[in-house]
């Protein structure tokens, strides 16, 4: 399974922060809380739009919640995304996938509506190229049909 971040499964960054266990005080973007870098009270400082981190004392610093994540767990980027949630496997975000198990038959029958599909819009569009929205169905279509192709046994 190829696996890929989706940023948009990120937690805000406030939720994020205080998941991992800061508490986080004062009003406006910025705000205050402990440094859980070199321990001091109330020197680090978190924009809540962008996730940014400073610490006024000991100077860690990082442009977002996964950055965090990363220097404060030690782990790799995927590591970091992982834990916050936004990892997906590639192909999981609007449709199901078909599942690892597909028959060969439920495979081809599968691959032959993906590929009427296909035919159908290459008709439809004989002298007019497909809008955005057709094109990326297009491309999904392509996209399950090799999914297809790696999945079913040979
Ligand atoms: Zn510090």
């Amino acid at each position: 399974m190829v696996k890929r971040f989706d940023r948009d499964r990120l937690p805000d960054p406030v939720s994020g922060f205080e998941a991992e266990g800061l508490t986080l005080k004062g009003p406006g973007l910025w705000k205050t809380t402990a440094c859980p870098f070199h321990g001091g009270r109330d020197s680090m400082r978190i924009n809540t739009e962008s996730g940014a981190w400073r610490c006024m004392n000991c100077g860690e610093h990082g442009g977002d919640l996964l950055a965090f994540v990363m220097r404060f767990h030690l782990l790799e980027f995927m590591q970091a995304a992982e834990r916050l949630g936004a990892v997906v496997e590639d192909g999981t975000p609007s449709r199901p996938r078909p599942k690892a198990t597909l028959s060969p038959a439920a495979a081809l029958a599968l691959i032959q509506s993906e590929t009427w599909l296909i035919a159908c819009t290459a008709l439809a569009t004989a002298d007019a190229l497909p809008d955005e929205q057709d094109r990326a169905r297009l491309i999904e279509a392509a996209r399950t049909i090799q999914h297809i192709m790696s999945e079913v046994p040979a």
